[in-house]
């Protein structure tokens, strides 16, 4: 095995960065670490300036042939991905979990398919994304979508093969090439998407990983002058940042950030899948933007609800996420760890309840217990910030003017959970919920042509279906006079 790749459970994975496609090192290196353990499993090339600069010009390079191909021609490559994808599942799988601890059977059984999904539908999207003729004013006029060059894309640690997929296949499909900046916490398995689009034969410089440091690399990339699109996924402070830069240059900026989502409880609802859902937002040791981290239970079935809830909470294994029993795993990093017990030793000592969990596990490690905290007003910062670990909070409402001032008495707006039996109550309430994405009596379940995005700190603009498409496109009206060409 040469210095520049590792095996990671059986498989061979890239450390450096992926560049017109070519495998390319750095001088510097940044330690990756796997948190089922501790241990550092990688060196991975810590990319900079240069680095940037070389992706991007890559990137560049390879625009006009990539935008040329239209559609059609471009479909074959991410179609082609999609099935490699595929025949790579328990890989990917494996590599991920040992970077990031996501439970292996997830990302076997559903996480990693998504992204071949991801694929294939961005190359059928992208045919069925057709221009727009039509007459007026004595002219013909005609919407032409141009694929915007070369895009960014900035991508967060958890779920980062499939995140990574979300916005790589629009921006691919829309002919813009790209350039993904994987998190330094969880760098592998993008790696290995590498690997997968050279093999798919992307032609050089339209699909390139750099890896590194947010700081760093990231931000010498975001600045580029010759970057035409950049999407970020991950926390406000970078998209801040981030945001500042894209703007200096003009640049169009979408942000998918993070939320403190209601998970809202009516007395009318099936209580026992409501508890089950509450309970399962401790999944992936609450590191999941879209999780429900805020309950709001009507008063009149609260005990009978917080029954059931515990009793679901109960049946949670923490453990290795390789074994099949584990339902929560490690938390990613131990600056996260403490961050998330600094979370609740704040709330504990500003007179929040505490009244599940609320420290780390026996088992020790990065494990974190499943923590239920009331807080002892909506202002408790536990109440308003949005964590990413496995504690939620609980308040109750009366009626459903309350549980709607309730849910949305957050500067997020990410998502929003409802359960209700009432027709009427889901109508109403799911209207009335300022969110991106709202649920009623379900969760999770995603249409890739609907539109995804959050709404105030949980970010700008919208990816998903022809949404996504717009944004890596620039749109163009050619009017012609009518009768004036034969
Ligand atoms: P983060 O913002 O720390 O990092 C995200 C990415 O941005 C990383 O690749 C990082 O290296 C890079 N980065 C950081 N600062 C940068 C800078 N100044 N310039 C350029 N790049 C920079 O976020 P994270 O901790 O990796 O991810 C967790 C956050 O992501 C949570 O807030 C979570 O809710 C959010 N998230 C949102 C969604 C969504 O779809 N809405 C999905 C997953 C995660």
């Amino acid at each position: 095995m040469s210095a520049d790749r590792v095996e990671i459970e059986g498989v061979s994975v890239a450390t450096g960065h992926y560049i017109g496609g070519e495998r390319v090192a750095s001088a510097d290196r940044f330690a990756d670490l796997s948190p089922i353990d501790e241990r550092v499993i990688a060196e991975v090339a810590r990319g900079g300036e240069d680095e940037a600069d070389r992706a991007v010009r890559a990137a560049r390079a390879a625009f006009p042939g990539w935008a040329a191909l239209g559609p059609a021609g471009r479909a074959p490559y991410l179609r082609r991905l999609a099935e490699l994808v595929d025949a790579r599942v328990a890989d990917l799988a494996a590599v991920e979990c040992r970077d990031m601890a996501m439970l292996l059977r997830s990302l076997r059984a559903r996480v990693i398919n998504r992204a071949a999904r991801n694929f294939r539908a961005y190359a059928d999207l992208a045919l069925a994304h057709e221009e727009r003729d039509w007459r007026s004013n004595g002219t013909w006029n005609r919407v032409q979508r141009m694929p915007a060059g070369p895009a960014v894309i900035i991508t967060p640690w958890n779920a980062p093969f499939m995140l990574s997929t979300w916005k790589t296949a629009p921006a691919l499909a829309a002919g813009c090439p790209v350039v993904l900046k994987p998190a330094e916490w969880s760098p592998l398995s993008c790696s290995l998407l590498a690997d997968l689009a050279d093999a798919a034969g992307f032609p050089p410089g339209v699909f390139n990983v750099v890896q590194g440091i947010g700081t760093e690399v990231g931000a010498a990339l975001v600045r580029h002058p010759l970057v035409r699109r950049v999407a970020l996924t991950g926390s406000v402070r970078a998209a801040r940042a981030i945001g500042e830069a894209a703007a200096r240059n003009l640049v169009p900026f979408t942000a998918e950030l993070g939320g403190k989502n209601p998970l809202v409880v009516f007395a009318d609802a099936d209580l026992e899948a409501a508890a089950r859902t509450a309970a399962g937002q401790y999944d992936d040791a609450g590191q999941v933007c879209l999780a429900g981290t805020r309950l709001l239970v009507q008063d009149a079935v609260a005990d009978e609800f917080l029954e059931r809830f515990h009793g679901a909470v109960d049946e949670h294994v923490l453990g290795d996420p390789r074994d099949d029993a584990t339902t929560i795993s490690p938390l990613i990093h131990p600056v996260h760890r403490d961050r998330v017990q600094a979370y609740v030793e704040r709330a504990r000592a500003s007179g929040d309840a505490i009244l599940r969990g609320g420290r780390r596990a026996a088992r020790g490690g990065l494990f974190y217990e499943p923590t239920l905290i009331a807080p002892r007003s909506s202002d408790s910062e536990i109440a308003r910030d949005e964590v990413f670990g496995p504690v939620l909070c609980l308040q109750t409402f009366g009626d459903e003017a309350e549980a709607v001032a309730r849910a949305n008495d957050t500067d997020y707006g990410l998502s929003g959970i409802v359960y209700t039996g009432s027709m009427g109550r889901a109508e109403r309430v799911g209207r009335a919920i300022r969110a991106g994405t709202v649920w009623v009596n379900t969760f999770l379940v995603r249409d890739l042509t609907a539109p995804f995005g959050g709404i105030g700190q949980s970010g700008i603009g919208r990816e998903g279906g022809d949404y996504a498409l717009d944004f890596y496109s620039d749109l163009k009206t050619l009017q012609v006079l009518e009768g004036s060409v034969g």
